[in-house]
């Protein structure tokens, strides 16, 4: 697996590592952290190489030899970083993803399942946005998965290997980070937790489909597993909420009064995202479970040891 040590690749590792299969992460540690590894580091069943997807050591590749299925998530993740520098992006996310496909196909794989995104719809036309909505990414960030996923297809096509993308949506969770990358609910948790104001912008009105991490843990095993026809899924809950909304059920959450801010809507930001979830449904027999109430109160409550451990170091 690559991207292993990041926000989303560490609970897919803990959830393969716990089901008895042989996990290896590749990872540069850009984002990912050691400690999201914890519950799977040392375990007989688990290794770890340190390597970077833009440069590959033939040496890593040398010492697997085979093996039965790729999960590709490492990536560039920040849209904004993305616009500022769309050749670092390109080089990681689609120069890395051929990389990945090539050791892919040294190593006999054969299936790589890939972590894409919604990005690749950029301004959708209708919703729900189904898989067959038209590709015109409006960020370098979701041009870099779509070329991905177009990169995929000719593998199959060439090498016999099966590929599949997962579109995730708006992915949420334990290990988030809660940087000015990361995704808004990190960002508002962060912020209400530490009673300061949370930032909207536009009038909150815009919405998303956002999805816990353990269900997309649980999308990403039946692509694993299962053998579908189609080749490309959106992995997302199939419901929206405004951002407003969400800003709100966080502050109840938390019990904050912490003021919400509108600033001006930042260029770029869909007003919409809502996903038909009916292929996955039917084909990979995923739906996600968690209720946003319950997903949200476990995030919460993980953000929340996260920062009284940070407090307690600083005051010691
Ligand atoms: P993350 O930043 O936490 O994880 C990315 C991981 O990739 C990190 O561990 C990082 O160190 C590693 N990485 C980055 N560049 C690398 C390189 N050059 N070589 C090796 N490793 C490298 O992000 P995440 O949210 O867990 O995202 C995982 C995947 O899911 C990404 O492909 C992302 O584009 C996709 N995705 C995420 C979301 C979301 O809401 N989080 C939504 C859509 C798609």
């Amino acid at each position: 697996m690559t991207g292993g040590a990041g926000f989303i690749g560490s609970h897919l590792v803990d959830h393969l590592v716990d089901a008895g299969h042989d996990v290896i992460v590749l990872d540069n540690f850009s984002t990912g952290k050691i400690g999201n590894l914890s519950h799977s580091r040392g375990r007989p069943n688990f290794e770890l190489a340190k390597a970077d997807i833009r440069r590959i050591p033939r040496s890593v590749v040398k010492r697997l030899k085979k093996v039965d299925r790729v999960c590709h998530l490492a990536a560039v993740t920040s849209v904004q970083k993305s616009v500022m520098d769309p050749v670092s992006t390109t080089e990681v996310n689609v120069t890395g993803t051929l990389n990945v496909l090539e050791a892919a196909k040294a190593l006999k794989a054969e299936r790589v399942v890939f972590s894409s995104s919604a990005a690749v719809y950029g301004t959708p036309r209708a919703y729900p946005i189904s898989e067959t909505a038209s590709i015109s990414p409006i960020s370098p960030y979701g041009a870099s998965k779509a070329a991905s996923e177009l990169y995929l297809g000719s593998f199959e096509e060439n090498h016999g290997i099966e590929t599949l993308s997962l579109r995730f949506f708006n992915v949420y969770g334990p290990r988030q980070a809660a940087s000015q990358y990361s995704g808004v609910i990190s960002i508002f948790t962060r912020k209400a937790l530490q009673q300061k104001p949370l930032q909207i912008y536009g009038d909150g009105s815009q919405t998303r489909d956002f999805i816990y991490v353990s269900d997309v843990v649980d999308a990403t095993v039946a692509a694993l597993e299962r053998n579908p026809q189609s080749r490309v899924f959106n992995i997302a809950s199939g419901r929206e909420i405004t951002i407003l909304e969400l800003a709100k059920t966080i502050q109840k959450i938390i019990q904050t009064q912490s003021e919400l801010v509108l600033y001006p809507p930042r260029s770029g930001d869909v007003a919409r995202s809502l996903a038909d979830v009916t292929k996955a449904r039917n084909e990979l027999g995923f739906t996600a479970g968690t209720p946003m109430e319950d997903g949200l109160s476990t995030t919460i409550q993980w953000f929340g040891r996260v920062f009284s451990k940070r407090a307690h170091h600083v005051k010691n």
